[in-house]
């Protein structure tokens, strides 16, 4: 009998499957550059492509033990039917955040007006897909849309993504246009409820961190991309000091390792702080897990297996604390 012991999945809150295709590639000198990069390879993507290549990285996800995952996708409705059916081959539970985005980026992301939108997730919905609203940002959707899409997410008790305070130009425009930093203008627009993940909120200020407390609102972290693009340190005593929730994501899947994510964290924790007792195992773990479902709207998703005689458990007194600090996702059975 193999010697295994099981722990619930890891839960990856935050994932452009499509992105993976980007590793390896020289992609610029900073965020914005790397966006350019991004979305070249968006603008190419096809359903047949989605269906394909999702699988591929839907299944990278499942053996390192993710075993569900929020999809926050803006290649369009057909692309979308086909993340989902990847999905259901690589055995992973799926929650669709779907994008919503009026200007900016490229033509296909985009809807002609909130009605469209709302159109695609019904249908989406009506095939039987978990779905999430997920405004973009407060770059891509004007204030009447997230007014409109806030009101719906809590009508229909959905989640509600949205990628908020990545970078500081993102701050400075936003400021620009409506005189509030982006979480003070998801506030105004009813955007913010327990329901709700900001992803990233990596240059947050107290007075949003203070809203998202508020409002019961989670921070999704994406720490080995916000590394990889030089976004920033989340203010994580900062977001622990006021109680708010967080969870992970791979995002652009530059790295696939959940112990990873969660080690940056516990890493970001220590170096700030100059302590090694912000984060517990305990809370690391449901950082990665149970945080990540309940952002996610999921009540049940699959357990893991550990390979409790892998050489990196070798000899250790406290399993759980070796996995999170020691370990990379080799040790989850395949
Ligand atoms: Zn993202």
């Amino acid at each position: 009998m193999a010697d295994t012991f099981q722990l619930p999945g890891f839960v990856d809150a935050h994932c452009h499957a499509f992105q993976r295709a980007l590793r390896g590639r020289a992609e610029g000198s900073d965020f914005w550059a790397w966006r350019d990069a991004m979305l070249q390879l968006a603008r190419g993507q096809s359903p047949s492509q989605v269906r394909h290549e999702y699988v591929a990285v839907y299944e990278e996800l499942r053996h390192a033990g993710y075993t569900a995952v929020g999809e926050f996708h803006y290649l369009g409705l057909e692309e979308a039917f086909a993340a989902a059916e990847a999905a259901a081959e690589a055995e992973i539970e799926i929650v669709l955040l779907y994008v919503a985005y009026a200007r900016g980026g490229i033509e296909r992301f985009r809807q002609k007006s909130v009605v469209d939108y709302l159109e695609q997730l019904e249908s989406l919905r009506a095939s039987g897909a978990r779905v999430g609203i997920a405004p973009h940002s407060v770059r891509a959707c004007p204030r009447d849309w997230l007014e409109e899409l806030g009101a719906y997410a809590h009508s229909h008790d959905l989640p509600l993504h949205v990628h908020a305070d990545e970078q500081p130009r993102e701050i400075e425009e936003c400021v620009a246009d409506h005189g509030l930093r982006p979480v003070e203008l998801l506030a105004e627009t009813g955007c913010l409820s327990p329901r709700t993940t900001i992803v990233h909120a990596t240059h947050a200020d107290g007075r949003e961190l203070d809203l998202l407390a508020e409002a019961g609102a989670r921070i999704c972290a994406c720490p080995t991309t916000e590394s990889n693009l030089g976004d920033g340190f989340l203010p994580i005593s900062r977001v622990l000091h006021r109680g708010i929730g967080l969870c992970i994501g791979s995002d652009s899947n530059v790295r696939i390792d959940p112990f990873e994510e969660l080690r940056e964290l516990d890493g970001i924790a220590r170096r700030q702080t100059g302590r090694r007792d912000i984060l517990s195992v305990d809370d690391l773990l449901s950082i990665g897990s149970d945080e990540g479902a309940a952002s996610l709207g999921l009540e049940a998703w699959p357990t893991i297996e550990i390979d409790a005689a892998h050489e990196q458990l070798r000899g250790v007194g406290e399993p759980l604390r070796a996995l999170v600090h020691s370990c990379s996702a080799d040790v989850v059975v395949r």
